[in-house]
C-alpha cells in the first residue's frame, strides 16, 4: 500500500496515535522477510516506513501542541477580562482553523428573537461583509440541521449538497465543510444548544473525515466554554460600566468600605467630601483615608454595631455645603462592609431657615399695619370730647384705609403664593389693555407716596394693545416701583420706560438705589430670597414680591430679569408678548 503521510497525517486525532489496525491509512509495516537476515529491499521498505512514521509523528506533535495551546488559552482566558477574552476567542478561531487545516472557520449563534443562526465575529478567512450576511433560519440548511439534531455533519462537496444554500456557497466560496453544534453543558443543567461551528475548505485533499469530526467536536466544546465566558464577562463588564457611570453621575455621594474597613468604592461627590481621590484612597483603612472625625465616628459606629447611622456634616469647598450622611451595613464579626451616602441638603436647610425667617418677617409685616390700624382706631374711639378736628380725623381714616390696603395686598400675595406652591395655575382675567395708561396710574399713585424720589414715566404712546390681566400687571409694576423706592433710601430718580419689538413689549424700571450684589442676581426672584446686607436688611419685606412678579409675568408668557450695579442702582425688565393679531398695530390715542 502506498500511502502519502503528508496527505493522511493531518487526520490524526489529538488523543492517541492509533494502531495500524485502527488506522488503515497509516503506513503498513513491511512483512517479515523469510530467512535469517533482512534483504536490501526489506531494509529500504523498513527505512521508508520509519521515515514516514517520523514525519507522521512530527505532524501529530504539531497538532497536539496547537491543541494544547488552545486548551491552555481557554483555561487562562476564563480568568481574564472581557477584551482579553475576545482576543483569545480570535486566536482560538485562528488556531482551530489551523488545527483543522481549514481555509475558513466561523461560528454562528442563535438569535432567539429572530429564531436565526447568525455568523459572529471573530471568524477566520471571512471578510467583515461575509460574516455580516451569513445567517440562516434556526432549522434551515446545513447550519439549521446541525443545530436542530445536535449532530455533526461533514459535506464533501457543498455545491452538490442541497443543504448548503447556493448563494452562500458562492458568497463564501465553500468547497467542503464540517459543521458541529455548540452545546453548553453545565452540571445539573439540561444541555443547551447555542449555535454551530463551521470549518470550510479543507486545505489538504481528501476532505474532512471522522477524525476531524471527533477533533472539531472537542474543540467546539472549548469554544463554547469560551463564548459563554465571553458573554458572561461582557454582561458583567456592561453591568459594571453601567454601575460605575451611574455612581459617577449620581447626585449623592457614595463611599463603600469592605469588611476590613478599607475603601472599596467612592464617587466624585464622596471624594470631594473626603478631599481625596479614589486612586489615593482605594484600599486604605477608613482611619487613614477619612479625615473628618465626625464622619469617621459615624462610619465606625455602624461598622461595630451594625445599626444604621445618620448625621449632618458641613463642607467648605469653597462654598458652605451641608450634607446629610447615612451609614448602613456593618456589624462586627460579619463580613459585611459599610455603605455611606451623602445627600446635599444645603438648599433644604436654606429653605428651612428662610421659612423660619419668613414666618417671623410675615408676622412682623402683618403686625405693623395692624398696630397702626389699632392705634388710630383706639385714638379715634377715645376722642369722645372731639379733640381732633375733621381734617385730622380724615387723615387718620386715610392712614387706616392705606394700612388696610397694605394688609389686603400682603394677604392676597400670600394666597397667590400658596396657589403657586400647590401647582395651581394663576387665574388670569385676560382682556385687551394698554400698557401706557396702566403705567401712568401706578406712577401717579407712588408720586403721592414719596417726596424723596423723582418718578419719571417714559412709556411710548404707540405701544400695541396687549391681551393681559390688567390687575396682575398693575401688581407687577406696583411691586417693582415699590422696590425701587424701598431700596433707594437716599432718594433719586426712578424711571419707567417701555419699548417694543415685533413680538413683545418690554417695560423697565430703573432706580439709583443700593443695587444688588452680583451673587444675588440669579436668586433674587426665588421665594423668600432677600439680600443679606445691612442696607437691604433695614428695609422691611418678606422676600415674596419678586417671586410673585416672576410668576405673574411668566403666566402671561413673558420674561423678567434684572441688571444691577451695587451702589449705583438697578433696572428690572419684564416683557409681555404681543398677540399675533395685534403685532404692528400701534395704540389708538
Ligand atoms: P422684599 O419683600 O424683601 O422686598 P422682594 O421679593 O420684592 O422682597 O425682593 C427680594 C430682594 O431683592 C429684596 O429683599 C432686596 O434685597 C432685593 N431687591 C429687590 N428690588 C431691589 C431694588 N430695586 N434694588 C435693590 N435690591 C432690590
Amino acid at each position: 500500500m502506498s500511502i502519502d503521510a503528508n496527505a493522511q497525517g493531518e487526520s490524526v486525532s489529538a488523543s492517541d496515535i492509533p494502531s495500524h489496525s485502527e488506522r488503515p491509512d497509516m503506513p503498513a509495516p513491511p512483512a517479515p522477510a523469510g530467512g535469517d537476515g533482512i534483504s536490501r529491499r526489506d531494509y529500504e521498505e523498513l527505512r521508508a516506513y520509519v521515515n514516514q512514521l517520523e514525519r507522521y509523528n512530527i505532524q501529530l506533535e504539531n497538532r497536539l501542541s496547537a491543541y494544547t495551546v488552545v486548551s491552555e488559552d481557554v483555561t487562562a482566558a476564563i480568568a481574564e477580562s472581557a477584551p482579553e477574552l475576545e482576543d483569545t476567542l480570535r486566536n482560538m478561531i485562528g488556531r482551530l482553523a489551523q488545527i483543522m487545516q481549514a481555509e475558513k472557520a466561523v461560528f454562528m449563534l442563535l438569535d432567539e428573537a429572530e429564531q436565526a443562526l447568525i455568523a459572529q465575529k471573530p471568524a477566520h478567512g471571512l471578510t467583515e461583509r461575509e460574516i455580516k450576511v451569513f445567517r440562516a433560519g434556526s432549522s434551515e440548511g446545513i447550519s439549521g440541521e446541525v443545530f436542530v439534531t445536535g449532530s455533526p455533519v461533514a459535506v464533501p462537496s457543498a455545491r452538490d449538497d442541497a443543504r448548503w444554500e447556493s448563494d452562500v456557497v458562492v458568497l463564501l466560496r465553500v468547497r467542503d465543510s464540517l459543521t458541529v453544534p455548540l452545546i453548553v453543558t453545565r452540571k445539573d443543567d439540561i444541555p443547551k444548544k447555542i449555535g454551530v461551528l463551521h470549518v470550510l475548505n479543507k486545505l489538504r485533499p481528501g476532505g474532512f473525515n471522522d477524525e476531524d469530526t471527533h477533533l472539531l467536536t472537542n474543540l467546539a466544546r472549548q469554544l463554547t466554554a469560551l463564548i459563554q465566558n465571553t458573554r458572561i464577562f461582557q454582561n458583567l463588564f456592561e453591568e459594571k460600566t453601567e454601575l460605575e457611570t451611574t455612581l459617577q453621575h449620581m447626585a449623592i455621594g457614595v463611599l463603600v468600605l469592605d469588611h476590613d474597613r478599607r475603601i472599596l468604592l467612592t464617587n466624585p461627590i464622596a471624594e470631594r467630601i473626603m478631599g481625596v481621590k479614589f486612586t489615593e484612597a482605594s484600599g486604605k483603612l477608613l482611619e487613614d483615608a477619612v479625615k473628618g472625625e465626625k464622619l469617621r465616628d459615624l462610619m465606625l459606629k455602624t461598622f461595630e454595631d451594625g445599626t444604621p447611622g445618620s448625621g449632618e456634616i458641613v463642607i467648605h469647598s469653597p462654598e458652605e455645603t451641608i450634607f446629610q450622611v447615612q451609614t448602613v451595613g456593618g456589624g462586627l464579626g460579619t463580613d459585611v462592609g459599610v455603605v455611606t451616602t451623602f445627600t446635599d441638603i444645603t438648599r433644604i436647610k436654606l429653605l428651612e431657615r428662610m421659612k423660619t425667617e419668613f414666618v417671623s418677617t410675615v408676622s412682623h409685616e402683618l403686625r405693623t399695619p395692624l398696630t397702626s390700624i389699632k392705634g388710630f382706631t383706639s385714638t379715634l374711639l377715645a376722642d369722645e370730647a372731639g379733640d381732633f378736628d375733621a381734617e385730622a380725623r380724615r387723615e387718620f381714616y386715610g392712614i387706616i384705609d392705606e394700612e388696610c390696603d397694605r394688609l389686603t395686598r400682603l394677604i392676597s400675595d400670600l394666597l397667590t403664593i400658596s396657589r403657586i406652591e400647590a401647582g395651581k395655575a394663576l387665574e388670569l382675567k385676560m382682556e385687551s389693555m394698554q400698557m401706557k395708561p396702566l403705567c401712568i396710574r401706578v406712577v401717579e399713585r407712588y408720586r403721592n407716596a414719596t417726596d424723596t424720589h423723582v418718578l419719571e414715566e417714559h412709556v411710548p404712546d404707540d405701544l400695541p394693545a396687549l391681551i393681559a390681566d390688567k390687575d396682575k400687571l398693575d401688581q407687577v409694576i406696583t411691586n417693582l416701583i415699590g422696590n425701587a423706592i424701598k431700596y433707594s433710601p437716599k432718594g433719586g430718580t426712578i424711571t419707567l420706560s417701555g419699548s417694543k419689538t415685533d413680538d413683545q413689549v418690554t417695560i423697565s424700571i430703573t432706580d439709583q438705589g443700593m443695587g444688588i450684589p452680583p451673587e444675588h442676581l440669579d436668586k433674587i426672584f426665588d421665594k423668600f430670597h432677600r439680600v443679606e446686607n445691612s442696607d437691604a436688611r433695614q428695609q422691611e419685606g418678606a422676600g415674596i414680591g419678586l417671586y410673585l412678579v416672576k410668576h405673574l409675568v411668566k403666566a402671561h408668557g413673558g420674561d423678567v430679569w434684572v441688571e444691577s450695579t451695587p451702589g449705583e442702582g438697578s433696572t428690572f425688565f419684564f416683557t409681555i408678548p404681543i398677540p399675533k393679531t395685534m403685532a404692528g398695530a400701534g395704540a389708538k390715542s
